[in-house]
């Protein structure tokens, strides 16, 4: 690529205010001219150096459809930015206005556009001297933005001579050049305003980086690489992009492989873990046992970070220490970060790659970033984009997981090679239709807390149910089989696993109706997510679906099911206070000793669950205000993650 390069430089950037609404601003962005493309990209040349690749690419236009590059005459105008010496650039039906910081700056840009275009077909045969502003063209006062230009554009005859040929102006008019080749009209027949056609503007091109490979399973998928870059055509529901790659190759990409490619997301970087708290960064450094084992994650408190840190010399004593550091911010503008005191940074990933070298008041310098807690791909919304129907000649079967209320569940594989999960729906244990009608919604619930519905096959009998596979089967049992092993935290963060679906649900409207430790699935990783949303609603059988019924879950119930079968997303929080306590009891069925009739009884005079030993009384002050009577008063998923949070943290006072 630095072969072609011909022109590297900071200009100024008037943005193209390609929708109506699009502001008017005015940004520095680092412009490189190659024999093929103008291109531009956030931050200036000097940190943005080509060759590292560091810098991020907001726009490109190929030579080919650049129809004019000429100065732009201010007409005695204010030029809102520092650079006054402005130029144009007409490609297809668009105009780029660039800002140079000097009048030879400009020349040269202007001249070696003009150079590189000199044999495109479309070059206009008049132009727009003066600045499209406000709505009407400030030369002609046109006011229609493709009004065909006002002053004859004159691509110059001998581009070779030196000193270059003075631009359009007064000085130009007995210049005898070349005459302009005989050109296409301008035309704007396939467009009405020219303003949503392209996506070479910064505000249209997103980029993103994958996070992992996605091999592409049907041939409307464009697959991905790990660390490729991707620009983003369309984003078709919030699961599933269309992107294009760097061949210019276009399919549908799930939008939870890539990350939007910009200064301000951490994620792209491998240090960066958004989903780990303290207990968990903890495990993973102890598991690395490394000197300068490193993790940034986010802190309790949202939209600040935290570096973990392991230091086996911080004990003195030959044993490992693992130091917390919040990321501190200067107070005003611009906004500095630091870890200690004195060694300020203007970005999060430039403090990161300063202390990768120099400790500066930390335990030890940041050494080692440990990777992301999950390195496996999380699932996919489905195996494609619009596709919930299921070959079953293309599944395998291999051994029975379980059995339950639907039928039997056994471990297969899609394809000879994804591990799923398939549940083999009984005659008459099932409203099938309304199911495989509701399939399609619940497909689109993709979150790395809950299990992923893969999809259906639906076109015989029995109807199979595709789901994401969870290597240690369900939450009650594997609390059951390990009694006596989790630490608090770790129960915590079984909770906070849950809380963390449980919020997805909650934010979509989705209500569960049977959440309990039963109906939670147990990963390899050890994450914990929520299964079986929904699912009592397709259940056919009345000791399941009465609430006097033997099998309806009284004890996971709050009054107003109980009473009167009214369910909602608050219905869900009393039944997580009661997976919570499942939880902290490693296991123990809750009022264990008493019928379900006698529970609605206990619950409806008050009484409530007793505090397992294991939980703090902290802990049991988040269960019980997820049991209050009126559901209303209870707390929200997404505050039930910020005190389990808080209490994983243990940084902040309990709720009261
Ligand atoms: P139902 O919805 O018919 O009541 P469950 O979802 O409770 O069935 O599944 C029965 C059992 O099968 C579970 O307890 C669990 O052991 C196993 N199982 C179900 N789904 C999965 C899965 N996705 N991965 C691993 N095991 C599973």
């Amino acid at each position: 690529m630095s072969a072609e390069l011909l022109l590297e430089e900071t200009l100024i950037k008037r943005s193209q205010q390609k929708k109506r609404t699009s502001p008017l601003n005015y940004k520095e962005r680092l412009f490189v001219l190659t024999k093929s493309r103008l291109t531009y990209y956030d931050g200036r040349a000097e940190t943005c150096c080509l060759l590292q690749q560091k810098k991020f690419r907001r726009g490109s236009i190929e030579l080919s459809r650049i129809r004019c590059a000429e100065i732009v005459k201010n007409g005695g105008g204010i030029i809102p930015c520092q650079n006054k010496y402005p130029f144009q650039v007409v490609y297809d039906t668009n105009t780029l206005y660039v800002f140079a910081p000097s009048h030879d700056s400009r020349s040269l840009w202007v001249q070696s556009l003009k150079e590189e275009i000199k044999d495109n077909p479309a070059v206009l045969t008049k132009f727009h001297p003066q600045f499209w502003q406000e709505g009407s063209w400030l030369c002609c006062r046109q006011a229609e933005k493709q009004a065909p230009g006002c002053s004859e554009y004159n691509l110059f005859g001998d581009i070779s001579r030196k000193p270059l040929p003075p631009i359009p102006g007064e000085e130009r008019k007995n210049d005898r050049r070349r005459p302009p080749p005989p050109l296409p009209p301008v035309t704007d027949d396939d467009d009405d305003d020219g303003e949503d056609d392209d996506d070479d503007d910064e505000e249209e091109e997103e980029m993103v980086v994958a996070l992992y490979d996605f091999p592409g399973a049907e041939p409307h998928d464009l697959s991905l690489v790990k660390g490729g870059e991707y620009v983003i055509l369309e984003k078709c529901d919030v699961n599933w992009y269309k992107a294009r790659n760097e061949y210019g190759e276009e399919g549908y990409i799930p939008s939870n492989y890539v990350t939007e490619k910009k200064s301000g997301n951490l994620v792209q970087f491998v240090w960066y873990s958004k989903q780990v708290n303290r207990n968990k960064a903890e495990e993973l450094l102890r598991k690395e046992d490394k000197e300068g084992a490193f993790i940034v994650r986010d802190s309790s408190t949202a939209g600040t970070y935290t570096v973990s840190l392991y230091a086996k010399s911080a004990a003195g004593d030959g044993g490992a220490a693992i130091k917390h550091y919040h990321i501190k911010r200067t107070q005003g503008s611009p906004q500095q970060f630091y870890l200690a005191e004195k060694h300020l940074f203007s970005s999060i990933p430039d403090l990161i790659e300063y202390h990768k070298h120099n400790a500066a008041g930390l335990v030890a310098r940041l050494r080692y970033p440990v990777g992301k807690q999950d390195k496996s791909a999380p699932s996919t919304a489905g195996f494609s984009y619009e596709k919930w129907e299921i070959n079953p000649s293309e599944l395998t079967f291999m051994k029975e997981l379980g059995s339950g209320q639907f039928g039997q569940v056994r471990l297969g594989k899609w394809r000879a090679q994804h591990k799923v999960a398939i549940k083999a729906i009984r005659e008459g244990a099932m409203y099938e239709e309304d199911f495989i009608e509701e399939a399609k919604v619940m497909m689109k619930l993709s979150h790395p807390k809950l299990v992923q519905l893969y999809g259906v096959c639906s076109q015989q009998k029995p109807i199979y149910i595709v789901t994401e596979f969870m290597e240690h089967g369900c939450l009650l049992n594997f609390l059951r089989q390990r009694r006596g092993s989790f630490s608090l935290g770790s129960l915590l963060s079984i909770c906070q696993d849950v809380g963390e679906g449980m919020e997805h649900l909650e934010a979509n409207g989705f209500i569960h109706r049977d959440l309990a430790a039963r109906n939670c699935l147990v990963n390899d990783s050890l994450v914990v997510k929520v299964s079986d949303f929904g699912m009592a609603r397709y259940v056919l059988d009345d000791q399941y679906t009465s609430s006097s019924g033997a099998k309806f879950p009284v004890k996971w119930s709050p009054p107003e099911v109980f009473n009167f079968c009214r369910y909602s997303s608050k219905s869900d929080v009393w039944s997580y206070g009661v997976l919570m306590w499942e939880v902290f009891t490693e296991g123990r069925m809750p009022f264990e000793q008493s019928q379900n009739h006698e529970v609605v009884t206990l619950v409806t005079k008050g009484h409530r669950l007793y505090r397992p030993k294991m939980a703090t009384p902290t802990i049991y002050d988040i269960m019980h205000l997820c049991w209050h009577e009126r559901p209303e008063e209870r707390p929200s998923f997404s505050q039930l993650c910020l005190m389990i949070s808080n209490a994983l943290e243990g940084d902040t006072p309990p709720p009261n």
